[in-house]
């Protein structure tokens, strides 16, 4: 019924512009409540079903972890519990077309446009709940995935000091601490909640993109403001940021994830020195080969943004033969154009509707 399709279609799209330009006299915190909710009534009312066939056009979400419990707002934030997902996937399943990255970089080699609405789903970082929460949801809706592994962190067993952070800022209990900024020391507050992201924010903006040895430095005062063996406690109860086991990469490579790199030591390569980009790429290649056999040849940037990569990571990326590099940059797909060492991603967010309205928006335009 092509006329009730194009009636439906309009009514959400004016529903959409609604909410947008009601977002925008509010709160950020507001509005993405506000984009939640009418996501959610998008997705009850099956409002994708209606998106025109544009071509040329895909999206490739990032997810980073998948729990069962429910996740806490401040600390797992990147984790999306698991009934969320799985009403994500329903949508993606109902609605849109899932492809498998390798599909999607042989369409835009080969200048065809993939199948109208098709959507690439990857997982960054190794977390274990990847291979024990995720893989099963995604087995069961028969979507294609991709994860990516940062090699020395599952080989270690390392938790990411960006969790650590989040970790200790909001359950170490201190009411302050110091760490050496651009311009001197700085003092961060941890009293209020609000306080607490601010500092969170403030210590990753310090420590992402520098090279390694003066982000360890900073760190070093941080963990030195909390008593000895806290943050093993903290890390043993947040089990949600353990890395995977090799044992458990080599069991979705045989059941058919695309598994790809995800660097070395999960460091933002831009700001690293010509050398120390070539060892996190080879080696991690080497390691990757070593532990798991041949992988595909996909890579994503660790962070992700403009500061995490350079002329020279696409070169040595080039040269250590993969084929596409994902970054973080929130955009579509624009398969005509796109370079296939930057492919933009789209994070998603533990407010599942607020994710399904911002589909409805990128595929919509
Ligand atoms: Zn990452």
């Amino acid at each position: 019924m092509p006329i009730a399709t194009d009636i439906k279609r309009e009514l959400f799209a004016a529903l959409s512009w609604r909410t947008e330009a009601r977002a925008a006299g509010m709160t950020a915190e507001r509005g993405v409540r506000m984009r939640d909710r009418v996501g959610h009534l998008m997705r009850w009312a099956r409002a994708h079903d209606s998106l025109p066939e544009i071509e040329n056009r895909a999206v490739i979400l990032c997810f980073h972890g998948v729990v069962a419990h429910q996740p806490d707002p401040d600390v797992e934030c990147e984790h999306v519990h698991v009934a969320r997902f799985r009403q994500l996937l329903r949508v993606i399943r109902r609605s849109f077309h899932p492809l498998a990255l390798a599909e999607l970089v042989d369409c835009i080699r080969q200048r065809v446009s993939p199948p109208p609405k098709s959507v690439v789903i990857t997982f960054d970082d190794g977390y274990a709940n990847n291979a024990e929460v995720a893989a099963e949801e995604l087995d069961r809706f028969r979507m294609p995935w991709s994860a990516f592994l940062p090699a020395q962190l599952i080989e270690t067993g390392t938790y990411q000091w960006i969790d650590d952070v989040r970790l200790l800022v909001h359950g170490g209990g201190a009411r302050s601490v110091c760490l050496p900024g651009d311009d001197g020391p700085l003092t961060l507050h941890l009293e209020t909640r609000d306080a607490r992201h601010e500092a969170v924010r403030a210590i990753h903006q310090l420590c992402r993109y520098v090279p390694d040895d003066v982000r360890r430095a900073r760190l070093a005062h941080l963990y030195a403001a909390f008593p000895t063996g806290l943050l093993e406690e903290l890390r043993a109860r947040y089990r949600s940021f353990a890395p995977m086991t090799w044992e458990q990469a080599r069991q979705l490579k045989s059941a058919g994830v695309d598994v790809g790199s995800h660097s070395l030591t999960h460091t933002a390569l831009g700001p690293q020195s010509p050398e120390a980009i070539r060892h996190e790429v080879f080696a991690a290649r080497a390691l990757l080969q070593a532990r798991i056999g041949e992988h595909c040849p996909h890579f994503s940037y660790p962070y992700g943004r403009r500061a995490s990569l350079s002329q020279q990571t696409e070169a040595v990326l080039f040269e250590a033969g993969y084929n596409c590099a994902l970054t973080l940059e929130p955009d579509v797909v624009r398969c005509d154009e796109v370079n296939l060492l930057q492919l933009p991603r789209l994070i998603v967010s533990p407010l599942i509707g607020r994710m399904v309205f911002n589909l409805w928006q990128r595929f919509l335009r």
